[in-house]
C-alpha cells in the first residue's frame, strides 16, 4: 500500500488545473501541476511515501487511470480538481470508491464548506498548497492545520491561511517524481524544464483573477537556491519560475535574478508590464530568461482600468519594447470579452497586439473565475458572458494576427531548425483548438454560471 498518491486526474483534453487557475492549452504546453509538486518535498520531508500520477502528462484514459491507482493502492488520494472538468472529476472521484480524498483546486479553494458540502466523499480541502498541513494530517495529527479545510470543522481555526504578509519556506520538491519529457513550452527549443515558485498568490487584485484571494508571500531567497541547486544536479536546463507576476516585489525578483544567473539556468516568467522597466528587464535578461509573458489584458484603457489594470498604453508599448530591445521573447496575453467588450473595443485589442507585435499572442475568453470579483458570490450578476461571437472574434484575431506576411517572413527568416519545430507544434496546437470549437463552447459553457465554478484569463 502507498500512503499517498498525488493524482492529476484523467481528462480528454490538455487541462491545467494547478494553483486554482483553470485553463485548456491552446498550443501543446504543459507544465508540472505545482501543487502537487510542492507536497512531494513535504512528504519527503516527513518520512511519507507517495506516488505520483498525473494522468494529462501521461495521457492515461479513465480505465488505465484506474488500473494505476489499483496498483499503486493508496491509504490516501491528494487530487485536483477543476470546474471545467467538474462532472469528469467527480465521476472520477466516485469511481476511486472509498478511499480518502484531500482535493485542491478552484472551486474547492475558492469555498472549501460548499465543496464539501457538494462532495460526501471528500474527506477535505487544501488550500495552502506550499505548507505541510497534509503531511501532518495523514500522521494524524488533530487540530487546527493552517490551510486544510476538513469536513466538519470548517469554523476551526485550522480553516484559516497562513499569516498574509509572512515568508515561506518549503523542502525541495522531488522533481524526478513526475513524467520529466512529458512537460512542454513550445517556442523555448523543446527543452527539459522544471517548475520553481518563488512568491505564493499576488499583491495585486485584477477583478477577472483570483491570484490575489489569499494575499502574497515571498519565498525565503535561500530556499530558492536550494532548489535551483538540486535542479542542475537533476540535469534540467531551463525553468518556469511560477510566480503570478514577477517583479511585483523589486528586491526579492533582483536576489531570484541573481540566484538563477548564479545557476546558469535559462528561465521564463509571468510579469506586469508596469513592473518591466529597464533595470529589471536588464537583470533579468542577464539571469538568462528567455521569456516574459505579459498580461496586457485588452486594448481599450477603460475596459483595463475598470478591471484592475490601470496602465496607460504607453507602460504596455515600453514594456514590450524594453524586452525585445534586451533579447528576450515577449508573449503577450489578453482577455476578450470582459463587461463592457464592444466591437470597438476588440479592434483596439488587435490594433494593440499588432502594433506591439509579441513573438506569440494568446487571446483569451474571459470568463468567471471563483474568488475573483466575478465569482457569484461576491458580486451576483456581474461577470462575462461570452457569446459566440466572441470566440468567432479571437478565432478571427488570431488568424489575423498569425497571417501577416511580413512578420512571418522576418519570423521565418531568423528561425532556426528548433525554432522551426517550436513553430509547428505551437502552431499545430493553436490551430487544432480553433477548429475544436464545438468543444470549446461546451466547456466555457460550464464556466459561464458562477454557481458551476469558474474559467481562465491569463495571469499576470
Ligand atoms: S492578473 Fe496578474 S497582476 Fe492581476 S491579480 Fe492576476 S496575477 Fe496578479
Amino acid at each position: 500500500m502507498t500512503p499517498v498518491l498525488l493524482l492529476n486526474p484523467p481528462w480528454p483534453a490538455s487541462i491545467l488545473r494547478d494553483y486554482w487557475c483553470s485553463s485548456v492549452a491552446k498550443a501543446g504546453y504543459l507544465w508540472q501541476p505545482i501543487d502537487l509538486l510542492a507536497q512531494t518535498g513535504w512528504l519527503d520531508h516527513h518520512g511519507i511515501g507517495f506516488q505520483v500520477i498525473d494522468a494529462i502528462a501521461e495521457r492515461l484514459s479513465v480505465e488505465e487511470c484506474l488500473r494505476r491507482v489499483s496498483e499503486c493502492d493508496p491509504a490516501l488520494v491528494y487530487l485536483l480538481t477543476s470546474p471545467l472538468s467538474a462532472p469528469e472529476d467527480d465521476a472520477f472521484m466516485a469511481a476511486l470508491g472509498t478511499r480518502r480524498l484531500i482535493v485542491s483546486g478552484e472551486a474547492a479553494c475558492a469555498d472549501p464548506a460548499a465543496y464539501l458540502a457538494g462532495h460526501p466523499g471528500v474527506e477535505g480541502v487544501l488550500k495552502d498548497f506550499v505548507g505541510d498541513a497534509l503531511a501532518r494530517h495523514v500522521l494524524g495529527e488533530r487540530g487546527a492545520l493552517p490551510g486544510l479545510f476538513l469536513r466538519g470543522d470548517a469554523a476551526a481555526p485550522g480553516a484559516s491561511m497562513p499569516r498574509r504578509q509572512a515568508s515561506f519556506r518549503m523542502p525541495v520538491p522531488r522533481h524526478l517524481a513526475f513524467p520529466g519529457d512529458a512537460y512542454r513550452m513550445p517556442l523555448l527549443g523543446g527543452v527539459r524544464f522544471a517548475t520553481v515558485m518563488t512568491d505564493f498568490g499576488c499583491p495585486y487584485r485584477c477583478r477577472f483573477c483570483n491570484s490575489g484571494a489569499s494575499g502574497h508571500r515571498l519565498r525565503d531567497i535561500a530556499n530558492v537556491v536550494q532548489e535551483l541547486e538540486a535542479m542542475q544536479r537533476w540535469g534540467f536546463r531551463h525553468v518556469f519560475v511560477k510566480d503570478m507576476s514577477f517583479g511585483a516585489v523589486r528586491g526579492h525578483s533582483l536576489a531570484v535574478c541573481a540566484a538563477l544567473q548564479r545557476s546558469g539556468l535559462t528561465w521564463h516568467a509571468y510579469a506586469r508590464a508596469d513592473c518591466l522597466d529597464p533595470p529589471l528587464v536588464r537583470a533579468m535578461a542577464g539571469a538568462g530568461c528567455r521569456l516574459v509573458q505579459i498580461g496586457l489584458e485588452s486594448g481599450d484603457r477603460d475596459l483595463r482600468r475598470t478591471y484592475g489594470k490601470n496602465l496607460d498604453d504607453a507602460v504596455l508599448e515600453s514594456a514590450v519594447r524594453t524586452c525585445k530591445a534586451a533579447g528576450l521573447k515577449v508573449g503577450g496575453h489578453f482577455v476578450l470579452g470582459l463587461p463592457g467588450e464592444t466591437p470597438t473595443t476588440l479592434l483596439r485589442t488587435y490594433r494593440l497586439a499588432a502594433r506591439l507585435r509579441p513573438d506569440y499572442v494568446s487571446f483569451n475568453v474571459a470568463t468567471v473565475r471563483q474568488g475573483s470579483d466575478f465569482d457569484g458570490a461576491r458580486s451576483p450578476g456581474f461577470g462575462p458572458d461570452p457569446e459566440r461571437w466572441t470566440l468567432a472574434a479571437r478565432n478571427l484575431m488570431y488568424l489575423a494576427y498569425y497571417s501577416d506576411v511580413r512578420w512571418l517572413w522576418q519570423v521565418l527568416r531568423g528561425a532556426d531548425g528548433k525554432d522551426l519545430r517550436d513553430l509547428a507544434v505551437s502552431g499545430t496546437g493553436l490551430w487544432r483548438s480553433l477548429v475544436n470549437g464545438r468543444a470549446e463552447r461546451g466547456w466555457l459553457r460550464r464556466l459561464r454560471a458562477p454557481a458551476a465554478g469558474p474559467g481562465a484569463p491569463r495571469k499576470s
